[in-house]
């Protein structure tokens, strides 16, 4: 059986007046790859900063966040070393008055690890700008940036490698180049991965499991070959055939109607019903049940 690394449950987020993540369950296994999917203003994010203890002081969180067998309630020690969240916006998260080797060498060194030349090197060509070394953010193209962030979170080897949206800004061809040197840089270094995105094809190819995320909750959870192959919820159905991995009779992408309920709406049983083509009257009064098909779960008063 797999050794949990990461188990959120119950994960509720109001920041105000909105609710934007609620009571929201999944686990990442130490050495895999897990996606976090759903569509954008799912809470995905907002998740993620709750695991790296970044929300900001206003939110209110309830439920729990285990990390390697431990409560998570402070992060001193482990944000930024077995905890290292990785953001959308690679130039906002370097820093544009130092050089990219000194970047690194600076993660080496808060993470008592071997900071030599030969060392930033290493990791610099393990990601392929060893070239850019001497260079500043503001001179490299956004892939470039990307990977001089990938090599400074691989300097702290984290335990959990959280990968935010990072390919959103990158074409096909380099968000796949990106995710595969990302999966093998952590593979090597034993480090796990919650890759977060809206782009399910990508999710297909580099994560074993997947949680599917709709309006702050986790609607259905499994290996990521059984969900779309089998997917259990309504939402998860239409996303697949709303991405590249399914098309319509005519070749066409589907969309799905309606618009996702905002965080200050106040929901009552299921967050999907009021797109859901299969809802029933009882859909906007009672919380879907769970469903369990061995490691696969969905909530969903159909079976
Ligand atoms: S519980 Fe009802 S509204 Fe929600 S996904 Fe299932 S059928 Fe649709």
């Amino acid at each position: 059986m797999d050794e949990i690394l990461l188990s959120v449950s119950n994960l509720s987020i109001t920041i105000g007046k909105e609710e934007a993540v609620r009571s929201s369950s999944f686990s990442v296994s130490r050495g895999s790859v897990t996606a976090l999917a759903g569509e954008s203003g799912s809470g995905k994010s907002l998740t993620a900063l709750a695991i790296a203890g970044l929300l900001p002081s206003s939110a209110t969180v309830s439920g729990s966040i285990i990390f390697d067998g431990f409560p998570l309630t402070t992060w001193e020690g482990i944000r930024g070393r077995k905890i290292v969240l990785m953001l959308q916006s690679a130039s906002e998260a370097l820093n544009p008055v130092y050089r990219i080797r000194e970047q690194v060498r600076k993660v080496l060194s808060m993470n008592d690890r071997d900071s030599s030349d030969e060392h930033v090197m290493e990791l610099l060509s393990s990601v392929g700008i060893a070239d850019a070394s001497e260079k500043y953010p503001h001179e490299l193209s956004g892939g470039m940036q990307q990977r001089a962030l990938l090599s400074m979170a691989m300097a702290a080897e984290p335990e959990l490698l959280i990968a935010d949206e990072i390919t959103s800004s990158l074409d096909e061809d380099n968000a796949d180049m990106m995710l595969r040197l990302l999966v093998r840089l952590a593979s090597e270094h034993g480090s796990s991965v919650l890759f977060i995105t809206h782009d399910l094809p990508l999710a297909a190819r580099y994560a074993g499991r997947i949680a599917v995320m709709h309006a702050g909750t986790v609607v259905e959870e499994g290996d990521t070959g059984d969900v779309l192959s089998s997917p259990g919820h309504p939402y998860t159905k239409l996303l697949i055939r709303c991405s590249s991995l399914e098309k319509d009779s005519d070749g066409s992408l589907l969309v799905i109607n309606g618009i996702m309920p905002s965080p200050r709406d106040r929901i009552r049983g299921c967050s999907f019903s009021s797109r859901c083509p299969v809802s029933i009257p009882a859909c906007s009064s009672v919380s879907p049940p769970l469903r369990i098909s061995g490691s696969h779960l969905w909530r969903c008063v159909h079976e």
